[in-house]
């Protein structure tokens, strides 16, 4: 159907704010922009309430328009990204909290919600959400929730679906679905809640979500240990799990990564630094006294410098900085190709030296930091936007990281998810018939296949068809 006339039959099932008409160009890209990825829509509508989203589905699906759902565009796999027209359906607007009950430690907000409301809300109100990924004030919970988003904080308290207790929201033909609700256990049925969590848009749009919260942490207490060496860096990690001390994060930064984002460290940094650990204790300001004296114990061995913040501002300089860190990284040379393997964790050290490898056998810049305590790997390769070859050179070394994930014994993914960029990658790791329930299941949620068609597709055969 030709973009005016969608736009013409949009407008008789929408009020006009709901239509996006001008400036639709930032609907068309996600952060997968510096590999040069961006995409094409023929409408972009940002629905007001679940009733509007029905309609647009329902329109869709009659008039066999692909649709393509859309949070806030933080993600990294393209999964955000219209293909090839269609329409955008984008989460802004449904930004309300339906129900909070800060007693019950629980939350019914909208998918449109960002992340760092949510999380300042909580706050405010004696409470955490845990779930923490870096680009907090413009993702939105719908699309945590659609890519089961992680964070430094996934170590000890789980990924976004950990914390999802119910869920509603719309599927084809146009239709909503609540499963689960504010109750903690719900073992009823299948789990289609943990179907649609980390679905990536592909079986419904995310409308609301029913979260579970836990009262804050009384004290947290980072420390960052500087070795020289990765084997130095990954051993210190490895005791701190060794010695039974349950952190709430465990991140590192290998040696170029520290080059990019070490000049903004709000500490001084030791001039040999190749690796740095950050753990952080929280509880009870008694309980998290002792387990970080128990960390800088096990850190401090063998390092360079232990950097240990005790006051609210300088703790909360050192997570700011480690926000930063994606950015500075991309600083370097304009764009990033940028994976999320996930590895055993004895196997950490191995990663990330082959990382450099990898890089160096197709002359790319690379490096590595991420969640060191769940394996998983940002593996980037530093590329121009606008240098085609670097870029091609870039995607090929990007599947050599998915062969280095599963060679390894891990997955192409933690956290990212497959988007349109590892789209047939599912293949390396997954056996036929898993792949093919992986494909009927996508059949039974939405048998046209117009829900954000060509992401998130298991097997190469899927591509090509
Ligand atoms: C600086 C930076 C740091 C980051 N750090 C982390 C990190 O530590 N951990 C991590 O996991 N990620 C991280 N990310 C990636 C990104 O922020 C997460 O993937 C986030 O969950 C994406 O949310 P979004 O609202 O931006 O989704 P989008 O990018 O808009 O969409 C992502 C996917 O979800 C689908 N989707 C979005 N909303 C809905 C909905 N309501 N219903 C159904 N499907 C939907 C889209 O179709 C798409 O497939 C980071 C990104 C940046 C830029």
């Amino acid at each position: 159907m030709a973009s005016a006339a969608l736009a013409r039959d949009l407008a008789s099932i929408l009020p006009r704010e709901s239509i996006v008409l001008e400036e639709t160009a930032a609907y068309l890209r996600d952060e997968t922009e510096g590999r040069g990825f961006h995409g094409r829509a023929d409408a972009v509508v940002l629905p007001g309430s679940t009733d509007e989203v029905e309609r647009v589905l329902a329109w869709c699906y009659e008039h066999e328009v692909p649709l393509v759902p859309r949070g806030g565009g933080t993600g990294f796999a393209g999964g955000a990204v219209p293909i090839d027209g269609g329409v955008v359906v984008g989460l802004a607007r449904m930004a309300r909290i339906r129900a909070f009950d800060p007693l019950l430690w629980r939350i019914f907000v909208e998918a449109g919600v960002t992340t760092a409301t949510l999380r300042r809300l909580a706050r405010e109100n004696g409470l955490y959400f845990p779930p923490d990924p870096g680009a907090a004030e413009q993702s939105q919970l719908g699309g945590n929730i659609a890519t089961n988003a992680g964070g430094p904080h996934t170590f000890k308290y789980g990924t976004t679906g950990s914390w999802v207790t119910g869920l509603e929201a719309v599927i084809p033909p146009g239709e909503t679905v609540s499963v689960g609700g504010p109750i903690r256990k719900d073992v009823a049925g299948y789990d289609l809640k943990s179907l649609l969590v980390g679905s990536e848009g592909t079986l419904g749009i995310v409308t609301a979500a029913w979260l579970r919260l836990i009262p804050a942490p009384e004290t947290v207490l980072p420390v960052a240990a500087f070795y020289g060496t990765t084997e130095n860096g990954c051993a210190a990690i490895e005791r701190v799990l060794g010695n039974g001390l349950v952190v709430a994060a465990l991140e590192y930064l290998d040696r170029t990564t520290l080059e990019a984002a070490g000049p903004s460290f709000p500490s001084e940094l030791p001039p040999q630094a190749a690796f740095l650990v950050i753990a952080e204790a929280d509880g009870s300001r008694s309980e998290a006294e002792r387990l970080r004296g128990d960390v800088v114990d096990v850190l401090a061995d063998g390092a360079l410098a232990v950097h240990a913040p005790q006051e609210p501002s300088t703790i909360a300089d050192l997570w700011r900085w480690r926000e930063g860190v994606s950015i500075a990284v991309t600083a370097q040379r304009g764009g990033k190709v940028s994976e999320d393997i996930v590895v055993p964790l004895d196997r950490l050290g191995e990663a990330i030296e082959e990382t450099l490898a990898i890089g160096e056998r197709h002359e790319l810049r690379a490096c590595s930091w991420g969640h060191a305590g769940d394996g998983n790997l940002h593996s980037t390769f530093l590329v121009a936007p606008d240098d085609e070859d670097e870029l091609a050179r870039a995607e090929l070394a990007a599947g050599d990281l998915f062969a280095l994930a599963t060679r390894l014994g891990g997955s192409i993914s933690g956290e990212h998810g497959v988007g349109w960029m590892k789209r047939g990658q599912l293949a390396r790791q997954w056996t036929p018939r898993a792949r093919d329930l992986h494909a009927e299941i996508k059949r039974a949620f939405d048998p046209k296949g117009l829900l954000n068609p060509g992401k998130k597709i298991a097997s190469p055969t899927e591509v090509e068809a």
